[in-house]
C-alpha cells in the first residue's frame, strides 16, 4: 500500500515538473519571438493566382508579398522603444500619428482586405448584414453602386470602407492613404484599397473597371462575421 502510495507520488512530481519545464520553456520562446517580430504577415487562405482573373499572381505577389510585408516590417521596427511597442494594432491606428500611424493604418487596412477575399466569393451578403444594407441603401445593387462610386471618387491614394456604428448602422466611408474608419470610432467591415498599386499591373488606369470586378470574388462570411 505504502509502496503504491510512493511510486504513484514520484510519478505525480516527475509530470508536474517535467509539465513545467516544458511551459516555462514554451513561454520564453513565445516571449523571444515576440520581441522580435511582433506584427507578422497573415496567412491567406487562397492560393496567389486563386483570385485570377479579378487580381492576377503577379498583384498578390508584389501587393501581399511586397508591399504589406513592408508596412509590416517598417511599423514593427518604428515602434520599438515608443510607448506602441507592445500595444495591439488597433489601439496604435487609433492612437499614433506621422509615420507610425501610416504603416500600422496601412498594415490593419490591408489585413482586413486580404482576408475579405475568395476564389468562391460572389453573390451577396446573408442574414443581419443583408438586412442591414437594404435598410440602409435600399437593395444591395444599389449599395454596391455607392460603394465604387465612393471608391472612384476617392483623390489619389485611399481607401472605400463599408464600417458600422455602436448600433450597427452601416456607412459608406472615403478615407485618403492609410485611413480606416476605426479612428472615427466606427467598426470596418470591408474596405476597397483604391491604391494604384492595388490595380495597376491589371486594370491599369481603369480604377471604375477594377472595383466593379472585386465583388466577383468577395467572401461574404469573412465580412458578416465582422458584423
Ligand atoms: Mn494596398
Amino acid at each position: 500500500m505504502n509502496k503504491l502510495f510512493l511510486t504513484c507520488l514520484t510519478l505525480f512530481v516527475v509530470l508536474t515538473s517535467t509539465a513545467h519545464a516544458q511551459n516555462t520553456n514554451n513561454s520564453s520562446i513565445n516571449n523571444q519571438k515576440t520581441k522580435a517580430m511582433k506584427f507578422e504577415l497573415p496567412k491567406l487562405p487562397y492560393a496567389a493566382n486563386a483570385l485570377e482573373p479579378v487580381i492576377s499572381q503577379q498583384t498578390i505577389e508584389l501587393h501581399y508579398g511586397k508591399h504589406l510585408q513592408t508596412y509590416i516590417t517598417n511599423l514593427n521596427n518604428l515602434i520599438q522603444g515608443t510607448k506602441f511597442e507592445n500595444a495591439d494594432l488597433e489601439t496604435i491606428v487609433k492612437e499614433s500619428d506621422g509615420t507610425i500611424f501610416n504603416n500600422a493604418g496601412q498594415t490593419l487596412n490591408h489585413n482586413i482586405y486580404f482576408l475579405s477575399f475568395s476564389p468562391n466569393g460572389g453573390g451577396e451578403p446573408k442574414g443581419k448584414l443583408a438586412d442591414a444594407i437594404n435598410r440602409k441603401w435600399g437593395s444591395f445593387e444599389n449599395f454596391k453602386k455607392e460603394f465604387n462610386t465612393a471608391g472612384t471618387a476617392v483623390f489619389g491614394s485611399g481607401w472605400a470602407w463599408l464600417a458600422k456604428d455602436k448600433d450597427g448602422n452601416l456607412e459608406i466611408i472615403k478615407e485618403s492613404n492609410a485611413g480606416n474608419p476605426i479612428t472615427k470610432g466606427l467598426t470596418p467591415l470591408l474596405g476597397f484599397d483604391v491604391w494604384e498599386h492595388a490595380y495597376y499591373l491589371d486594370y491599369q488606369n481603369r480604377r471604375a473597371d477594377h472595383l466593379a470586378e472585386l465583388w466577383k470574388i468577395i467572401d461574404w462570411s469573412a465580412v458578416e462575421i465582422r458584423y
